[in-house]
């Protein structure tokens, strides 16, 4: 059947502008990391996006290396479902892109060369069928190629008209702040960085929301959920259907020891008693700074992306729950 968006779909979100330039995101985007490859069916695929849109989120984030387990199936999957009739709303979407992790063999499939970035968008836009991207972005700093030949090529790349707006993305601030000048230099100013930040990996806090507040650059958090540990799942067990559970995926390599969970455990009474899940308190928690534009989930089912948007109703902390909040996270190391 046909796909007709939902005619109530911008009343369910809020939209914040992203730093001082002209283009609003959804306080939550939607990332096709995971959930979007061969690993999942492409009738699931589609649920999670029409939803994920029905709810008013409009910006949708990809790499040209995501989807499991192969590099590129998120990006032809999604070009699928876009012919497939949701591309009939493309303007009325936010599609972004990166490049920057390895991509293909030999000295051009990686890191930051004009050379790699520009031939990597051209391959991300034919597997998404797109004459166009929103935002384009360098994956991670590269550091052994100068920042000035990594800026102008997204500069041309956006002077070509194959991306409106360009982002950085695991940017820290010395290089966050160079990239900005030379890309103001250049006319084309940075849209966005785009880092992780959640209750556990606060480094952003130190001078980075900061430097991109004042620049009038905005902000986009990735992994808020800490890939799942941060909702109520792995509080007894591992669940057969989670991301921990399936072969090839990082986070239980990353995120599991006893510290983090006694973490969980804690938060998890402080969700309850504001009367939310502890995923939704997650999202609440990241989007309290203004500096922040959106929070960029991830979903293995549309029920997740359904909750997630239910925190619109329950953004604030109270002083105490905020006080409480910073006493759980600094448990010690060697609990
Ligand atoms: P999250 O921290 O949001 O983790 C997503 C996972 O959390 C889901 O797959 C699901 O796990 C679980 N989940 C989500 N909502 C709920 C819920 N309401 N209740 C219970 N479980 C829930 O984000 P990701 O780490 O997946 O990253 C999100 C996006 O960020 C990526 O898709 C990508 O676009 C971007 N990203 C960017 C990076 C970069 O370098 N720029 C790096 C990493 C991500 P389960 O599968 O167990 O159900």
């Amino acid at each position: 059947m046909e796909y007709i968006a939902d005619t109530e779909r911008y009343g369910k979100m809020k939209y914040r502008r992203c730093g001082n330039t002209g283009l609003f995101l959804p306080i939550i985007s939607l990332g096709l990391w995971q959930n979007f490859g061969k690993e999942t069916s492409i009738e699931i695929q589609k649920q999670k996006l029409h939803k994920a849109f029905d709810l008013g989120i409009t910006h949708f984030d990809l790499a040209n290396n995501y989807g499991l387990p192969a590099n590129g199936s998120a990006e032809e999957n999604f070009g699928k479902i876009l012919k497939d009739g949701f591309g009939k709303y493309r303007d009325e979407m936010v599609i972004s892109t990166k490049a920057g992790f390895p991509m293909w063999d030999g000295p051009y499939g990686d890191w930051g060369s004009r050379k790699y970035l520009i031939s990597s968008l051209d391959q991300s836009l034919k597997r998404m069928r797109l004459d166009y991207v929103d935002i384009f972005y360098h994956h991670r700093p590269d550091p052994g190629t100068p920042l000035e030949e990594t800026m102008t090529a997204l500069a041309d790349i956006v002077r070509q008209g194959k991306a409106l707006y360009i982002g950085i993305s695991n940017y820290e601030e010395i290089e966050t702040k160079k990239s900005i000048e030379i890309l103001s230099e250049l006319k084309v100013p940075c849209l966005v960085n785009q880092i992780r930040y959640n209750f556990i990996e606060r480094w952003p806090e130190e001078d980075l929301f900061d430097i991109l507040g004042s620049s009038g650059v905005g902000c986009i958090c990735y992994s808020p959920l800490a890939q799942g540990l941060l909702t109520n799942k792995y509080l007894s067990e591992i669940p057969e259907d989670s991301r921990a559970a399936r072969t090839g995926t990082s986070i239980a390599e990353r995120y599991f020891n006893d510290k983090n969970m006694l973490i969980v455990k804690n938060l998890n009474e402080v969700a309850v008693a504001r009367g939310q899940s502890l995923a939704q308190m997650a999202l609440s928690w990241v989007l309290r700074k203004d500096e922040i534009t959106s929070v960029l989930i991830g979903a293995s089912k549309v029920i997740q992306i359904e909750d997630n948007v239910s925190i619109l109703n329950h953004l604030d902390f109270t002083e105490d729950e905020i006080d409480t909040i910073e006493n759980i996270l600094k448990t010690d190391d060697d609990i």
